[in-house]
């Protein structure tokens, strides 16, 4: 095989607890993560010609090594040294700096493809190590689909998957930094936490009403306090019958659950139209094939 196109996911959180910050600055977290019908597209292919090298979609992104695509790929050729080189292409779907794991979930795709582009037999515990490297997320993205992360997102227990229902995504057109957001949770002093247990225990008993009565993110306390838009996209979502709507990660990325795509679609046409976000995806989640 020479050639391989991927998709890679995108994540939102049904749940989001910080439980302190450590003395080497990361934080202890503990998270229900969930794959969403969201993805970028990466096409990987192998060169006779040394070197890693990658082209992208977007203007902004810079496709140098700074890249997480690049990161993964020069670890996977360090690790297994690989012969010949490889040029990659992404298509930037997933909004950017969105609480999405956009960058992560690239990375992920690449562990994943060169795996695979190379028959290389490397289990998924081993590309998780070596993920991990490269981000917190990249350990859950690798796998995907329905789990509970705790530590700083390297520990990961896979749940059942969470019944489905309809996901309408809503990015503001500014972007929150993930840096900027923990600096500003003071963690060790946090008055409330989400109740993670029984939000797992409601997806091992396959209760969607149970979910989405305990889905919480305690980030949004600083991103949404911060920005008012927020507030005003989970409100337009609840109005037009979201069972429940809430900030992903560390934001600005707003997700409603709906039982029905009517619904869905009312609310992202009057988010449009009040100019609350561009970016407005109508999904589901998404499971992998186990
Ligand atoms: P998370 O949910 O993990 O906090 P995020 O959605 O907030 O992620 P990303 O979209 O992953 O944020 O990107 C954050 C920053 O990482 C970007 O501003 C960009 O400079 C850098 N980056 C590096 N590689 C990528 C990539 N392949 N895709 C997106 N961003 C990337």
């Amino acid at each position: 095989m020479n050639r391989l196109e991927l998709n890679a996911y995108a994540k939102v959180n049904l749940g989001l607890d910080v439980l302190r910050r450590r003395e080497d600055g990361y934080h202890e977290l503990r998270m229900i993560m969930q794959t969403v019908d969201l993805y970028d597209i990466l096409t990987l292919e192998k060169t006779d010609e040394l070197g890693i090298s990658m082209t992208c979609n977007i203007e902004r992104l810079p496709c140098d090594e700074s890249n997480l695509v690049c990161k993964a790929a020069k670890l996977m050729f360090e690790e297994y040294n690989l012969p010949g080189g490889i040029k990659m292409h992404l298509e930037k779907r997933i909004p950017m700096a969105a609480g999405m794991a956009g960058g992560s979930t690239d990375a992920a795709a690449i562990f994943n493809g060169i795996n695979e582009l190379y028959d290389l037999g490397v289990s998924k515990e081993r590309l998780c190590e070596l993920g991990v490297k490269v981000g917190a997320d990249v350990p859950y993205c690798i796998v995907g689909g329905t789990a509970l992360s705790e530590g700083i997102g390297e520990v990961l227990t896979m749940l059942p998957n969470v019944p489905d229902c309809v996901v309408l995504i809503a990015k503001p057109d500014f972007d929150v930094s993930t840096k900027y957001v923990f600096e500003n949770l003071h963690a060790n002093s946090l008055t409330y936490h989400p109740d993670i247990d029984a939000m797992a225990d409601a997806i091992r008993a396959g209760d969607l009403d149970g979910v989405v009565k305990v889905m919480d993110n305690v980030l949004e306390t600083v991103t949404e306090a911060r920005y008012t838009e927020i507030t005003a996209i989970k409100t337009v979502m609840k109005e037009h019958g979201a069972m429940r709507a809430m900030m992903s990660g560390s934001g600005p990325t707003v997700f409603g659950l709906y039982e029905n795509e009517s619904d869905a679609e009312a609310a992202a046409d009057a988010i449009k139209k009040q100019n609350l976000a561009k970016q407005v995806f109508v999904s589901s989640f998404y499971h992998p094939v186990k």
